[in-house]
């Protein structure tokens, strides 16, 4: 079985490591209420969507 010959240094695991954060989660200024929305979704607060509303909301 292949064996690592040396003990990975802390600074090594820690190069490797600096790709493992997590991105945020995308978020755009709703046109229509000004509410945070996810791109490319319909807006869960006023259900539009490309200028129109494509779902009702209850009030
Ligand atoms: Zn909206």
């Amino acid at each position: 079985m292949a064996v690592p010959k040396r003990k990975t240094s802390p600074s090594r695991r820690n190069m490797r490591r600096s790709h493992d954060r997590l991105t945020p989660n995308a978020h755009i200024e709703c046109p229509q209420c000004g509410e945070q929305k996810r791109p490319h979704h319909v807006c869960a607060k006023c259900g539009h969507y490309g200028g129109r509303e494509v779902v009702k909301v209850e009030a």
